[in-house]
């Protein structure tokens, strides 16, 4: 209840919220109820996007997905696969396609606003909106995936510094500083159809425990301390452009970017609009570079195509500590 309040005004696209026990359940319990909701089948999600291991997204996806190259997972009938279409992301066009080839069918655009599970990906300013207006014009739910997102790119989430609202909203990691939680909610008359008060089934033994709704508070709590995301943000600044900095010095063609606290770095020369474009990155570079920066006490995410986070707990010296490492680990990884 009190966590559920948070949220609510955090993000006031969030009229009512579901807890749930992890990311992968939001994004499930929230694609079942805009399938629902539209009487629609197909959903339409982006190449190199990573919405948890529900059987109706591992079509393309990013994360571990990913790094092990796997187009699709064995498990999931290919009947399932079928509704799920992708596009590249930032491709305002291909989605316009999709509406197009498919119309009255598509009952929701699912999308991490900034993509963190294929390294980090920044949305172009006009793609959002786009979809936004697309999904009016045509009945269909955008939902915005902020597993990754929510509380880290701003006190709001993505759509607060994106400006626009989504219908659903997926929530997961922060919210349960480290315990098992997920939240789906968004607009009241769509939440109303969750059951007990509609006929759309969800439920879970163990979501909204006292444990893991403790956790949140104590974490929301401590991200509303005045200041909180100015400083992560200005650290992380910091962080990426010592790295883009010392990849320039050393000659190695580079492109960073983060949103508060979340980042990436691609070795290539970019731009990074889309997943093809960050699987052209230096992958193997990324793999030594990991090696080397691991051997000077810095643990990166182990792939070209997981973003890194820093913590509020990360200390100016850290930053100062980890950009010189890193040069280093660049040298090294270029057997220099
Ligand atoms: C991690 C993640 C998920 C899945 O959450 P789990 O808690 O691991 O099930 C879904 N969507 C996004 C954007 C994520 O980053």
């Amino acid at each position: 209840m009190q966590l559920a309040e948070l949220v609510r005004r955090r993000m006031p696209s969030v009229e009512m919220v579901r807890f749930v026990n992890s990311g992968t359940e939001a994004t499930m319990a929230a694609v079942r109820l805009a399938r629902a909701a539209t009487k629609r089948d197909v959903i339409l999600k982006f190449v190199g996007c990573y919405h948890g291991h529900g059987d109706s997204f591992l079509v393309k996806a990013g994360s571990g997905v990913a790094t092990l190259g796997l187009p699709d997972s064995p498990g999931v009938p290919g009947a399932l696969a079928s509704l799920t279409v992708t596009v590249p992301f930032n491709d305002v066009a291909a989605v316009e396609d999709v509406f197009r080839q498919r119309p009255q069918q598509i009952a929701a655009v699912i999308v991490e606003p900034y993509v963190g599970n294929a390294g980090f990906i920044a949305p172009d300013a006009e793609f959002h909106p786009a979809l936004r207006a697309l999904c009016d014009r045509t009945g269909a739910l955008l939902i915005f995936d902020e597993v990754m997102t929510g509380f880290r790119v701003a006190p709001g989430g993505a759509q607060e510094r994106l400006g626009v609202r989504p219908d659903l909203t997926t929530l997961g990691k922060i919210i349960g500083g480290g315990m098992p939680v997920g939240a789906y909610g968004g607009r009241a008359d769509l939440m109303r159809l969750i059951a007990p008060e509609g006929p759309v089934y969800q439920a879970g033994t163990l979501s909204g425990n006292p444990v893991a709704m403790a956790a949140g508070l104590a974490t929301l709590g401590e991200t509303s301390r005045p200041g909180f995301y100015e400083t992560l943000e200005e650290r992380t600044a910091r962080l990426v452009a010592g790295i883009g900095d010392a990849a320039r010095r050393h000659g190695v063609p580079v492109t960073v970017g983060h949103a508060g606290s979340l980042w990436g770095v691609y070795f290539t020369a970019g731009p990074v609009r889309d997943f093809a474009q960050a699987q052209r990155s230096d992958t193997a570079l990324f793999a030594r570079w990991h090696g080397a920066a691991l051997e000077r006490g810095v643990f990166l995410a182990p792939s070209a195509f997981e973003a890194g986070f820093v913590s509020s707990a990360h200390t100016d010296a850290d930053i100062a500590h980890t950009v010189t490492a890193l040069d280093a680990a660049l040298a090294q990884a270029l057997g220099r």
